[in-house]
């Protein structure tokens, strides 16, 4: 890997303030030609609990320490990522296959949260409450949570891993990581600039393997106080029984099918080239992407002739390290054969393909940015989360219709609609079942506003001061015989 600094590209594992290595590993490879870009080890349940009884063993330092000192050490590690931006984007690329600005905004995302955690760190007040007995005084306290279990998925490598840790690093906890077995250098990379960034041994570790045996470590140990996963809702429902036997604290942010809706009233320009950057960000691999299209009848001609335009003319698909590409592939094989199904089953229902609609044949896992119109809610593209470059269109007459099918979900996480009307904007952010809505914008992700979703999207927010509250327990101390 051409990298201006070669010892980020770790190939091992970082427990208790060591690298360790194991003869057993998994291979990584990049999705734009399956070229093997390294290994990493294997680890199993025994590295595991040491590594949970490495991160117990530092807690009683790193949760007693000021929180001055722990917002230094984060202010140091965000640093260290700012400066070595370039390097850790070159690695996502190299893995994840998102072009290579897309990589750098990740990096710069990452870098944001721990920024604003390493300040959060410094503000984490508790309350007085006036009392309602004689004699006696009410104190909130509020402490770090413990050792806690961050499992995060291949799409976003790294803003994953600083959106959980920084937080619980910041509230005083400790952490254990374990990244995507598809996207792990990017984990490690953060892990090589914690480790100079001064984080004492064990409070900051990542251990990669199997992902049900280093799973059930981690949600079976009573040590363990805390789960944070991003991924599927298969997995996280999964996660979620595990946690049940140690009734561990658990934030999960799992799967979204974004409704984009186009009212009449809209600016039908800003709504077409928001609709590509929020669809094809990513290849359309974020549980925030605009997932179904619902567009007003009478905007309806004009929004989809601007969409497939800009569609054909703005993205150009290729490996994501060559600058003059926007699209790079899917993650793998199964993730184009996903989407080949969903298109294959709205086809066969009647729907129409505007543009793209194929895999594109050769190395790596490429397809065409697509468009399908005529979209109706028996196909399967407008039930299961699609994770690939296909934008479904449907239309819609009435408000309450288009509210209705935005709803008409299992999940909860985005949603977005573009109106100039004030009252509508109010009323439809109220209506709809989402635990984020974009009023005029697609972009939401922020370090300073909480994300996270309702229903099946998941628990918890992360981000803001939301997000710290998510690692702290509140102990309450009441004062007796105060004459
Ligand atoms: P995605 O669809 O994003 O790959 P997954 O839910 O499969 O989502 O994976 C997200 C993360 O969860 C990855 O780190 C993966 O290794 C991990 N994971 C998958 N299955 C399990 C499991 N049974 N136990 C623990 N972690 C798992």
């Amino acid at each position: 890997m051409k990298l201006c600094d070669p010892a980020l590209f770790r190939q091992e594992c970082y427990i208790n303030g060591r690298w360790i290595s194991s003869r057993k590993t998994i291979v990584v490879t990049d999705p734009s030609d399956g070229a093997v870009l390294g290994s990493v080890p294997a680890l199993g349940r025994d590295e595991t609990e040491q590594a949970v009884r490495g991160a117990g063993e530092a807690f009683p330092l790193w949760s007693r320490l000021t929180a001055k000192k722990r917002s230094l050490v984060l202010k140091r590690w965000h640093a260290l990522i700012c400066e070595n931006e370039n390097d850790l984007a070159y690695i996502m690329t190299c893995e994840q296959g998102k072009p290579l600005s897309e990589a750098v905004s990740e990096i710069q995302s990452a870098a944001a949260y721990i920024e604003w955690f390493a300040e959060e760190a410094k503000r984490v007040y508790g309350d007085t409450i006036p009392m309602s007995q004689e004699g006696k005084r009410i104190i909130v306290l509020k402490e770090p949570v413990g050792v806690c279990a961050a499992i995060t998925p291949w799409n976003f490598p790294s803003a994953m891993i600083a959106r959980k840790t920084a937080p619980a690093l910041a509230a005083g906890c400790t952490v254990i990581v374990k990244p995507s077995e598809l996207t792990p250098f990017s984990a490690m990379a953060l892990a090589e600039l914690a480790d100079r960034a001064g984080f004492p041994p064990g409070v900051f570790n990542v251990v990669t393997g199997p992902a049900e045996e280093i799973g059930s470590v981690l949600t079976g140990s009573v040590d363990v106080r805390k789960l944070s996963f991003s991924g599927s809702t298969a997995v996280g429902r999964l996660l979620m029984r595990d946690c049940s036997d140690s009734l561990k604290r658990i934030s999960l942010e799992l799967g979204g099918h974004a409704p984009f809706i186009v009212f009449e009233d809209a600016d039908i320009d800003a709504a077409v080239a928001d609709a590509v950057a929020s669809k094809f960000r990513n290849s359309g691999q974020t549980c925030v992407c605009a997932n179904r299209f619902i567009i007003h009848d009478s905007v309806y001609t004009e929004f989809v002739e601007k969409f497939v335009q800009a569609v054909e003319q703005q993205l150009s698909v290729g490996p994501g390290r060559i600058s003059d590409h926007n699209q790079g592939p899917l993650i793998d094989m199964d993730a184009v054969e996903k989407i080949e199904d969903q298109i294959r089953d709205a086809l066969s229902k009647g729907a129409r393909i505007a543009t793209g609609g194929s895999r594109i044949p050769g190395k790596g896992y490429f397809f065409e940015p697509t468009v399908l119109l005529n979209v109706l809610p028996t196909m399967k593209i407008l039930r299961e989360e699609t994770f690939g470059p296909v934008a479904p269109v449907s239309s819609f007459t009435t408000e309450s219709e288009a509210v209705a099918m935005a709803n008409d979900s299992e999940y909860g996480l985005a949603a977005y609609f573009y109106s100039r009307d004030v009252a509508r904007a109010w009323r439809v952010t109220e209506l709809l079942e989402y635990g984020m809505v974009g009023v005029n914008t697609a972009r939401l992700s922020s370090e300073a506003a909480p994300f996270g979703g309702m229903k099946k999207s998941g628990l918890g927010r992360e981000g803001s001061k939301y997000g710290m509250d998510e690692y702290l327990e509140i102990k309450y101390m009441c004062i007796g015989r105060v004459s």
